[in-house]
């Protein structure tokens, strides 16, 4: 009976030790080894401290080794936490306050990072244990400040914790508006959810060699990981380092035979722009699947032209729901490449409700508010009762019901045809690169930095493989020179790369629009004119 996540790695590990379960280059981890090293490992963790419900942050590169180490964590009965360990490390500081560890677990990569957090206080305070991750099979584990202890004198034999499904597995920290990072609680029975069905609708089966593009703290790479273990395949992690160098990603999926491929479009839509994929290209490759933002028609036809045995689908949600909610297997080769390619229709267990401002379903054809319910919604956001009440409300259906919505911040509509499609964002949020962005997180960054009287950001969708570039106009008092490159510096101690503007434009002083608002409907038709100026002259 699978109630953990765990229980995926342990029944492949029964049924087929000798399996490769993790692939990277030349390290290469087997069911059996797998099981074993996490087994260790979190008798280790445990003796560390690491109690049921505790949190483990995790600071290390994608690597086998780190997956064994976010295994092992279950298994210790902890919840975990990947960190971006490229992030600057004031966001680490403020992500690591909030989730509050006892126990971080970083790697060679992260070194530098840990040393800065313990210099700015944030891990001192607490009594953080600090674990590294050196890769050694059957090795010593952990070198610490605190504790040195050899794994492999540890047993091998589970620990039998007594966790359950409706316990939190992982904490994943998402960019929130306020300038504070989010941390989504994911349930055991959460991803199980999602897992089950997609092993179930894809026919995902122990032959498969399956990609793991996503980086760590982003929800997709936990179907990734959770898919491969349920269905005994083998799981193919993709160094960070050649996330967006198209000709190694498509060597990566030629050579290592890859059946299944998952990652955002920005990465689908680079491979197109260099041309990479050549007619009948993997033949391997039995599915391709994508997630997390928009994937432009053109470019679904540029692959599905070069690659007519593969089934295509469109995955869509939100983290707070857990991996994705619903999906559309594109049936033919777009014909129209103007039309967008819907979002589809539920998941098992999941709906999606198109809602006008009073909660009542819109018509067929009507835009609303899309909100979404069923077995992937998250309890909520770790330690923050008001943001959850506040995205997280009771569903619509008469009093007496327990049922909740999430309210997705996106607008969608359904079509007669019963399948849904995305329209875009009410709010804030954009996407840029793949990356779920608040631009409220960084306002709140440059606004932080001193010299800055007032600033806005704003997302301009210039319709390359990026998806929205990120601009700031500011202005400074009187007298204060600020350079936008000077400013830039600044924002970038707070801030990871992929945050920061592309386009920088100094003001005297931000437009208002009639409430004295800052007019950012005009900032973005400013921006629009000047990095693609054949639409800015057709808006004009
Ligand atoms: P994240 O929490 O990073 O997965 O971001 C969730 C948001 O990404 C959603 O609310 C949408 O705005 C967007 N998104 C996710 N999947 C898709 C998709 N298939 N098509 C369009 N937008 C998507």
């Amino acid at each position: 009976m699978i109630s953990l996540l765990q229980d995926y790695l342990l029944r492949s590990a029964e049924r087929t030790p000798d399996s490769g379960a993790l692939v990277m280059g030349d390290d290469r981890l087997t069911y059996g080894e797998l099981e074993r090293e996490t087994n260790r490992l979190a008798r280790l963790m445990r003796e560390m401290g690491c109690v049921d419900g505790a949190r483990v942050c995790v600071l290390a590169a994608k690597t086998p080794w780190t997956i064994v180490g976010l295994i092992a964590v279950l298994k210790a009965g902890g919840v975990y936490v990947p960190i971006d360990s490229a992030s600057p490390s004031a966001r680490v500081a403020r992500i690591v306050d909030v989730a509050d560890p006892s126990l971080i677990l970083a790697d060679g990569s992260a070194v530098k990072l840990v040393d800065d957090l313990i210099d700015a206080g944030a891990l001192s305070r607490r009594n953080t244990r600090i674990g590294s991750v050196n890769g050694r099979l059957s090795g010593a584990w952990f070198t610490s400040a605190f504790t040195c202890a050899d794994a492999a004198t540890l047993s091998a034999e589970p620990l039998g914790r007594p966790r359950v499904s409706d316990d939190i597995a992982h904490l994943l920290f998402t960019s929130g508006s306020t300038g504070v990072p989010k941390g989504v609680m994911i349930t055991h029975a959460n991803v199980l959810a999602f897992v089950e069905w997609a092993v179930r609708y894809f026919g995902m089966k122990p032959t498969d060699r399956i990609s793991g593009h996503p980086p760590l703290h982003f929800d997709l790479s936990t179907f990734d990981i959770y898919g491969a273990l349920a269905a005994g395949a083998e799981l193919h992690l993709v160094p960070g380092t050649l996330s967006v160098n198209p000709r190694a990603l498509a060597d990566l999926i030629r050579d290592g035979e890859l059946t299944q491929w998952f990652s955002v479009p920005s990465v689908l839509t680079y491979m197109a722009k260099f041309d990479v994929v050549t007619d009948h290209d993997f033949p391997a490759l039995e599915r391709l699947l994508w997630c997390g933002e928009v994937l432009p028609t053109p470019v679904l036809a540029y692959w599905m032209r070069r690659l007519p045995h593969v089934r295509f689908t469109n995955l869509y949600g939100p983290t707070e729901a857990t991996i994705a909610s619903s999906y559309y297997t594109v049936p033919i080769c777009p014909v129209d490449e103007t039309a967008p390619i819907p979002i589809g229709t539920p998941c098992d267990g999941e709906d999606l409700l198109i809602l006008d401002e009073t909660l009542r379903p819109t018509p067929v054809g009507e835009i609303g508010d899309l909100y979404i319910s069923g077995v992937g919604l998250s309890p909520g956001y770790w330690r923050d009762a008001e943001k959850t009440a506040g995205a997280f409300l009771p569903a619509p259906n008469g009093p007496g019901s327990t049922e909740r919505i999430y309210r997705t911040g996106d607008l969608a509509q359904r079509g007669d045809d019963g399948l849904v499609q995305f329209l875009g964002r009410a709010d804030s949020q954009i996407k840029s690169r793949g990356y779920r962005i608040e631009l409220g997180e960084i306002e709140a960054a440059v606004n932080a930095t001193e010299g800055v009287r007032e600033c806005a950001v704003v997302g301009v969708d210039t319709g390359g493989f990026e998806g929205n570039t990120i601009c700031c106009a500011f202005s400074t008092p009187d007298g204060v020179e600020l350079p936008a490159l000077a400013l830039r510096a600044e924002v970038s101690r707070l801030l990871p790369a992929y945050m920061l503007p592309a386009r920088w434009r100094e003001m005297d002083a931000l437009p208002k629009n009639v409430n004295g608002k800052i007019d950012r409907k005009e900032l973005k038709e400013w921006f629009v004119r000047e990095l693609t100026p054949a639409q800015g002259a057709q808006q004009r």
